[in-house]
């Protein structure tokens, strides 16, 4: 099988070439032996030359304006490029958050000073975020953070502790979600502010936290009394809530959501072609099937998001869907191994099996848990 040649939305001339363009670039990075394909290679894989290779052709935020070292391309554009990495099992984890969401938030909220000096280096792969949002006794709860940013006379305080920041140990910074006042008793939502925290500020201390695989890519991050500047403050005071909710709708809505392991799945299909025909058409049809309704509803909602929508909903059911698709799929091809033993499978095949196996558990947490997107989608059909 080779990637994704059916058909997507209206594939003009110019985006199959960039498809191909692409596909080129990773299969020399393949033949270079620059990365071996990974599962989950946006979180596990990081590779920072790779990633500044990524934002020498122009492919690091792709969409934002070329005055901060953007390019100016469209949704659909930087689409195709992100689904090809994702596909390939690409080592794209160390900047992949600074450009699905950092870079963007910035581009939305932040001064003309903080984008002249962070979104250039994001673009050219030189500049990596985390996600500081999750504490140790606040995740899907994020309104009772209790983190905290106090005002000085030239900054803030911040104070805390923040937990399951992917990708923390590679970064440069943090965007913080902490208290800066107290909720009122109407709305516990305010009194929330965003951070942008350089990690090499003194007083941060960085922990790996080892997953069940054994590998750490996650850790518990302390802010003891970490002095910063005013300026570290991103948009509004006291408006983080309403920013955190539309970055939310970045990290949920992407192809991450259903093509981690893809190259789990193309390998396969590659490896039993033959059995599959005979035995595993409707398998193989079904699991397409469903991924194309994903890419569509995947795309639709990145369009929505470049138009200033604020599509929540929309992001929570592309995510509690996709997830559920990557299960399905890991265990349709568990059931396989009833025909061919795990045993008999190509080594590489197996190690991807294995590495999805452990890391599927974790699909329904990061971002948000399946209970809380359903939530969301009741919400908003008038059930809650
Ligand atoms: C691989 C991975 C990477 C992650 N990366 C990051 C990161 O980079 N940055 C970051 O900030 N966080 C990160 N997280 C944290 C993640 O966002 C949280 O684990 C998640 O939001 C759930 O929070 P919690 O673990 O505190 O569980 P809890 O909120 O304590 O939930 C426990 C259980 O109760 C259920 N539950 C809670 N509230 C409700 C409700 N209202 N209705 C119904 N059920 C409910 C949940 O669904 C869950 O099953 C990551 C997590 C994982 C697994």
């Amino acid at each position: 099988m080779s990637k994704f040649n059916f058909p997507f939305i209206s594939e003009t001339k110019e985006l199959s070439n960039l498809r191909k363009e692409v596909r080129k670039f990773i299969s020399e990075a393949l033949i270079n032996k620059e990365f071996e394909p990974a599962a989950d290679g946006w979180v596990f894989s990081a590779n920072p030359n790779f990633s500044k290779k990524l934002g020498s052709k122009g492919w690091l935020g792709m969409s934002f304006p070329k005055k901060y070292g953007g390019n100016e391309k469209t949704t659909l554009e930087r689409y195709i490029v992100t689904e090809e990495l994702l596909a390939s099992g690409a080592p794209v984890a160390a900047h992949w958050i600074a450009d699905r969401q950092s870079g963007s938030q910035i581009l939305r909220y932040g001064t003309e000073e903080q984008k002249q000096s962070i979104i250039p280096k994001i673009t050219s792969g030189e500049c990596f975020f985390a996600i500081g949002m999750s504490e140790p006794d606040s995740g899907s709860d994020l309104a009772s953070v209790k983190t905290k940013a106090t005002k000085t006379d030239d900054g803030w305080i911040l104070e805390g502790r923040k937990i399951w920041s992917t990708g923390a140990h590679l970064s440069n910074y943090m965007i913080v979600l902490a208290r800066t006042s107290p909720a009122s008793e109407k709305n516990r939502h305010e009194g929330l502010s965003q951070f942008l925290v350089d990690l090499s500020l003194p007083n941060i201390g960085i922990k790996g936290i080892p997953d069940m695989s054994g590998q750490r890519h996650f850790n518990e991050t302390l802010f003891d009394k970490v002095k910063l500047p005013k300026d570290a403050l991103l948009g509004r005071e006291g408006k983080g809530w309403e920013q955190v909710v539309g970055e939310l709708a970045l990290e949920r809505s992407g192809p991450e959501r259903f093509l981690s392991h893809f190259c789990l799945l193309e390998n396969f299909i590659n490896q039993f072609r033959h059995v599959l025909v005979k035995s595993g058409s409707q398998l193989i049809g079904r699991l397409i099937a469903e991924l194309q309704t994903l890419r569509r509803m995947s795309f639709s909602v990145a369009s929505m998001l470049q138009n200033g929508e604020s599509p929540e909903t929309q992001a929570a059911f592309v995510k509690e869907l996709g997830n559920r698709f990557e299960k399905m799929m890991i265990e349709s091809l568990r059931e396989f191994s009833n025909i061919i033993p795990l045993y008999e499978w190509p080594k590489q095949l197996q190690n991807l099996f294995e590495d999805a196996t452990l890391r599927i558990p974790s699909n329904s947490l990061r971002g948000g848990t399946t209970e809380i997107m359903r939530g969301i989608i009741a919400r908003q059909l008038g059930l809650r």
